[in-house]
């Protein structure tokens, strides 16, 4: 099977459509995303309505159940907080319906999906460090995990003791259990704005971090014309 890993898309209209495209040429079978489909972009019902489309396994992100009442905005600064509540007017209640019914783990044959942690997903605690990928692994019993929520493509894996690697081809067959983070499709962080998914193939037990230029000026000129902070804008263009 070769799957599409589609992760914090934040209603990123742009960077989703460039993505999906790209996917296109990828031969994929079945697409998984580990959650914030909505959040801080100004697109969220178009982002909603394309993801659902794609028949995916999807993992609630903190902004998706922010915005449907299911997480406290104490959780989030002022300006994340702001597009939350800016998201929730824009969405029909069967969007909001969707996002409150995601859970915070899944599990597709050999793979775990997860938005923060796998031994603490209702925390959202972010999941930078090799100690923090060591406590996910200790509970982890499947293979491979993805997870979102930094918005750094990187992955930790564990052959005996645990190593972090940014390589954006990775061999998974020869270590026991791996943490893969494959980025963020709306809202990159690592200094690269270009978009960032991952395609999973598990026969070769291989995954393939790919990165995808997209429309930033239209994506931030959305952001300002919709009264968000302006900080939303900018920062796609610096991918932090
Ligand atoms: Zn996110």
């Amino acid at each position: 099977m070769r799957y599409a890993v589609i992760s914090d898309i934040h209603s990123n209209s742009e960077a989703l459509e460039a993505v999906l495209a790209d996917v296109a040429t990828q031969d994929i079978d079945k697409y998984l995303s580990t959650g914030d489909v909505v959040g801080y972009g100004a697109d969220p019902e178009a982002c909603l309505s394309r993801l659902r489309a794609l028949d995916p396994v999807v993992v609630a992100g903190n902004h998706d159940w922010a915005v449907a009442g299911r997480l406290s905005l104490d959780f989030f600064n002022a300006y994340a907080r702001e597009a939350i509540e800016w998201t929730r007017g824009r969405l029909d209640s069967e969007s909001v319906r969707w996002l409150a019914s995601l859970p915070l783990t899944a599990k597709v044959g050999e793979i775990t999906l997860a938005h923060a942690t796998v031994h603490g997903p209702e925390n959202f605690d972010y999941l930078l460090t090799a100690y923090d990928a060591h406590l996910s692994l200790e509970v982890l019993d499947t293979a491979v995990c993805f997870v979102g929520h930094s918005h750094v493509p990187v992955t930790f894996s564990q052959n005996g003791t645990v190593t972090f690697s940014f390589a954006t081809e990775i061999d998974l067959a020869g270590c026991a259990k791996a943490i893969v983070n494959a980025g963020s499709v709306g809202q990159p962080r690592d200094g690269n704005p270009h978009a960032s998914y991952g395609v999973y193939d598990s026969d070769e037990r291989r995954v393939v971090v790919r990165r995808v230029p997209y429309d930033i000026a239209s994506a931030s000129r959305k952001i300002l014309a919709a009264g968000l902070p302006q900080i939303l804008a900018e920062r796609l263009w610096h991918g932090k």
